[in-house]
């Protein structure tokens, strides 16, 4: 079967949440091919040293477009966007667009840890 590819990311107040959940679904996480914004990634990759997981950039730098992108040329299956609801984003025109373009492409996006959880549980046979 073909490799499932699986995009993270977190704003500042759920990278914490993303670590928590991304260390305790590790064993379930391990088969992806692991794609992440920078930040998001790098957080993830020091709570779990042993996952592989490749860093794009920054979110507000353009990593949410760089997955936006990858979701348009068909290479993100599933999207987890822990999102932040309370706090002002600058870069909220690209967290839009790339949430636009998993609806776009029906690609299965879990914007919370419960909604991740599912999913997760969903790709075990
Ligand atoms: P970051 O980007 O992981 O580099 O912080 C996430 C975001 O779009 O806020």
């Amino acid at each position: 079967m073909k490799q499932l590819t699986l995009a993270l990311v977190a704003h500042d107040a759920k990278k914490a949440d993303m670590a928590e959940f991304v260390a305790k679904y590790e064993n379930d996480l391990r088969p992806f091919a692991l794609f992440a914004t920078g930040t998001t990634g790098g957080r993830v990759m020091e709570r779990c040293p042993s996952l592989s997981v490749t860093r794009l950039k920054s979110g507000p730098l353009g990593g949410d477009q760089q997955i936006g992108a990858m979701i348009a040329d068909g290479k993100i299956d599933v999207l987890f966007f822990f999102v932040d609801p309370l706090s002002p984003h600058p870069h909220d025109v690209d967290v839009k667009a790339l949430m636009r373009l998993a609806l776009v492409y029906n690609i299965p996006m879990a914007l919370n840890p419960a909604t991740a959880e599912r999913l997760i549980e969903s790709f075990r046979d």
